[in-house]
């Protein structure tokens, strides 16, 4: 246990909430590593109090990064560097695969200590299939760029998560209804935190309940897949396929029913060649 750390980098996941979630792996690390980068040195140094842990810090976050990326790969060839970001697993929607990606390439012992990760936790709690599933960060901001990248994912057959924010939570909701049509989902709010809850319903009926009332703190939205072709009912795919095919490719016009009516690309591409 005392002995020092091989020198290389060490990818150290942290809790989402509770810090009793630190494996004590991962707190070992921490306190033996030479010198932990960081997103919020405040952050980090709470959970070395926790452990009663004190190490070197060096801010990593995304405003430094490309001038601090050298410097820390150089010190990992003859140091034990850990990486840890404000919250859950470095990496995941937050920085760190560039360092990765620099430390690989320079023949620098990449480990890994997995832990908690907010995507991983949400699709335990949300009642909906877990054997292919799709994450997409934070969708952008913007109506538009949101809208184009909800249609993206609308052709996925599987699940989807989403990092949102609360005042946000209505307004992507909302697009997520009008772009996926009628699915199944759940909103994971606080997890592992005092005020964890899990809401599920259809897009429909979330968008409706978080409208008004933004919740507070940090949430993750998971969508089920897109139902069975059967149950928009054939006519309606018939009408929407006639007219796409009428203007569009079998692929493409497959594609665009597909995400109006929240349906299998695969199942609806092979009526679109039926019909065509
Ligand atoms: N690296 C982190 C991970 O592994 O989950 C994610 C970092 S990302 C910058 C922060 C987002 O993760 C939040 O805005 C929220 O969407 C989600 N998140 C983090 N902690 C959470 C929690 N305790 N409950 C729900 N969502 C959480």
């Amino acid at each position: 246990m005392d002995d020092a750390l091989q020198p290389g980098l060490y990818i150290v996941a942290t809790p989402i909430g509770n810090l009793s979630d630190l494996s004590p792996r991962a707190a070992d690390i921490l306190a033996r590593a030479d010198l932990i980068a960081v997103e919020d040195s405040r952050v980090t140094a709470k959970l070395l109090q926790h452990i009663g842990a004190r190490r070197p810090m060096l801010a990593y976050h995304d405003h430094n990064a490309d001038r601090v990326r050298p410097g820390l790969i150089a010190r990992m060839a003859r140091e034990a560097v850990a990486l840890v970001s404000d919250a859950g697993t470095p990496l995941i929607s937050d920085p760190g695969y560039k360092l990765v990606r620099d430390a690989r390439a320079a023949g620098i012992a990449v480990t890994t200590i997995p832990g908690p990760s907010a995507v991983i936790a949400a699709l335990t709690l949300a009642g909906l299939p877990t054997d292919r599933f799709a994450f997409f960060g934070f969708l952008p901001a913007k109506a538009g760029a949101k809208a184009a990248a909800i249609a993206e994912a609308a052709s996925f057959e599987g699940s989807l998560v989403f990092y949102e924010s609360g005042p946000r939570l209505g307004a992507t909701l909302a697009a997520l209804r009008d772009g996926l049509g009628e699915r199944e989902a759940a909103v994971a709010r606080e997890i592992s935190k005092r005020f964890e809850e899990t809401a599920t319903g259809t897009l429909a009926e979330l968008a409706a309940r978080y409208a008004e009332a933004p919740p507070k703190g940090e949430i993750v939205i998971v969508v089920g897949p897109p139902a069975a072709a059967a149950a928009a009912g054939e006519a309606e795919v018939d009408a929407a396929l006639r007219d796409a095919l009428s203007r569009l490719s079998p692929s493409r016009a497959a594609a665009e029913v597909a995400a109006q009516l929240g349906l299998p690309k695969r199942a609806v591409y092979e009526r679109a060649q039926q019909l065509k």
